[in-house]
């Protein structure tokens, strides 16, 4: 082990949240370094290489709005950027801010400790690197710890398995028989485009889900002279509205329309792209009714766009409302299953048995496999924190605490773990906004907060157990006056004990941020600063 570093921050990850994070601070005056285990920047979109991968909110609002020269230099090609295009942008970002030099590619972070008495995190590294800091900022992505399915026999298989998250570049699947596992957004973009290049696909589906589609399209030559003098008060709308976007919901309820109106108007938002739909009326996801209105429209589409009956049967989605698993957005994922070349077996009636050396083998059939294809998705929302070993005060383990369901005042500290700071934790909007949009609001947040610190001589925040547990009430509250808890998703988070908690928060971005800035003018109410 190297003799530490001593820096004011060390900030876990190279995303959207610590690109900026880095940038942030360096202006306010701090020293900090990140980490990084990839070979290169960009996070969610270096990792992601799968094909079909794209964002699924467009890119003029997925996108950074600290800075408005930024801004006025880069051109999106599409109105839902191609991973590749995202990358670039990240690195651009790099360039432009000058990130890299403060920046270490190729490292874990696998442990770190705070030291009461010296009121400072040690952090370790694979490499042999060690940190002393002053504050410990897990930039480390809700969507960033790839989930390992339990897919019987998978160890036999002799062919190449490939996790859309961790996908080979150089892999080829023309002409090949491709066994896909998992059918959420991601599974619904690799299909759209491994249907085309593969000899025959079996995708092998657990739960239909609903899928709307991208209304993708190639953005105009001058579309960034129209958009540069209405894009502050666009993002201002974003930082303040439900979901981080632009727009928000249409007003009145689904059931206050006639059936025609109602038609017409969900038809308008279906054309409309993923943003569309469950902003069709404003209590989409609140009344059982209305979101019933909405589901069954979709189910008419998945039955209008599907040829085969049987396909289409199996492809369409019940026992949950419409929106309360992340609702998916297809280019081209109910066109491959025209394709004759696809198949779909839907494990619950036809369970997997076992994966032998070439092929899966359910209780009713066998599929040839020279690929298997797993989107299988994220430990979502704690992976990535639980994957490091974090010992707070009194060697208190993050990983041991969060096995109980994960807790976090306001999604971005956590008592008992003075000094860290989790972008987009659980317990804050995170992966039920425009990500984008809540990570700049908590980078900033995060910057303030330690400036204040500075200024008033208070070098360690923690939050206290009563804020913490009445910010997880209140999230729990919320998120039960709506429909999100009714489906089995990744938004819930599973205790030992079996209990589900509902990991983002519900009470929209506007909202939350609201309470965010409260609670610092109140000079961190919540929090023991010392
Ligand atoms: P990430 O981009 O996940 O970056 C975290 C980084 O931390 C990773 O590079 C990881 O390698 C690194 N890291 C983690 N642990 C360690 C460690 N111990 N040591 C060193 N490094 C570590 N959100 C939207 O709002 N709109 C979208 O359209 C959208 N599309 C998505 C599509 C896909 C396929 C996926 C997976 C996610 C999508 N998301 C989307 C969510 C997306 O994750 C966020 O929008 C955003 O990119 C997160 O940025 P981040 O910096 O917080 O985390």
């Amino acid at each position: 082990m190297s003799e530490a570093r001593t820096l004011d921050a060390l900030i876990v990850g190279a995303g959207f949240a610590g690109l900026y994070m880095l940038h942030k601070l360096r202006q306010d005056g701090f020293t900090a370094q990140v980490v990084e285990k990839g070979s290169g920047v960009g996070g969610t979109w270096f990792w992601n290489r799968y094909p079909g991968a794209r964002c699924d909110i467009p890119s003029i609002e997925y996108s950074y709005s600290f800075d408005a020269e930024l801004e006025a230099e880069w051109r999106w090609s599409e109105r839902y950027a191609a991973q590749p295009e995202i990358l670039r942008y990240l690195e651009h970002v790099a360039e432009r801010f000058d990130l890299m030099r403060d920046i270490a590619l190729e490292t874990l972070v696998t442990s770190a400790r705070w030291d009461e008495g010296k009121g400072r995190w040690l952090v370790e590294t694979d490499g042999g690197d060690a940190f002393d800091v002053q504050f410990l900022i897990l930039a480390t992505g809700a969507l960033s710890e790839p989930k390992q399915p339990d897919i019987p026999g998978l160890e036999n298989f002799e062919g190449q398995v490939l996790h859309s998250a961790m996908w080979d570049d150089g892999a080829d699947l023309a002409g090949k028989n491709v066994c896909h596992f998992g059918t959420g957004s991601t599974g619904i973009q690799v299909v759209g485009e491994v249907a085309k290049a593969a000899k025959q696909l079996t995708v092998f589906q657990r739960t239909p889900n609903f899928a709307v589609p991208a209304g993708n399209h190639p953005l105009p030559e001058d579309y960034l002279e129209d958009l540069l003098p209405r894009y502050p008060e666009l993002r201002e709308r974003a930082r303040t509205s439900p979901l981080g976007w632009f727009h928000g919901a249409w007003e009145g309820s689904a059931k206050a329309d006639d059936a025609e109106a109602r038609e017409e108007r969900l038809e308008k938002a279906w054309k409309a792209g993923t943003t569309g739909l469950l902003q069709a009326y404003e209590d989409l996801l609140f009344d059982e009714e209305s979101n019933s209105y909405a589901a069954d429209f979709a189910r008419r589409k998945i039955a209008e766009l599907v040829d085969n009956p049987e396909k289409a049967r199996k492809l369409t989605p019940h026992g949950y409302p419409i929106g309360s698993r992340r609702l998916c957005t297809e280019v081209n994922f109910y066109e491959a299953m025209n394709r004759d070349n696809v198949a779909l077996v839907d494990v619950r009636e036809e369970p997997v048995v076992t994966v032998t050396a070439h092929s899966v083998r359910t209780d009713k059939g066998e599929y040839p496999a020279d690929v298997i294809i797993l989107a299988t998705g994220f430990d979502a929302c704690v992976g990535a924190i639980k994957a490091i070993d974090i010992r707070g005060r009194d060697g208190r383990s993050i990983r041991d605490e969060w096995d109980n369901g994960p807790r976090a005042y306001l999604g971005l500290a956590v008592e008992g773990f003075p000094n860290m700071f989790t972008i987009t934790g659980p317990g804050s909007p995170s992966v039920l906004s425009n990500v984008v949009v809540s990570i700049e609001q908590h980078v900033e947040w995060v910057a303030r907060c330690m400036v204040d610190m500075r200024d008033a001589g208070q070098p360690v925040i923690e939050a206290t157990t009563e804020a913490e547990t009445a910010w997880m009430e209140h999230a729990h509250e919320v998120a039960h006056s709506t429909l999100f808890p009714r489906a089995n998703s990744w938004y819930q988070g599973q205790t030992k004990d079996g209990r589900q908690v509902f990991m983002p928060y519900v009470g929209g971005v506007g909202a939350y941020r609201a309470k965010c800035e409260e609670i610092a003018a109140n000079g961190y109410e919540g929090f023991v600063l010392r």
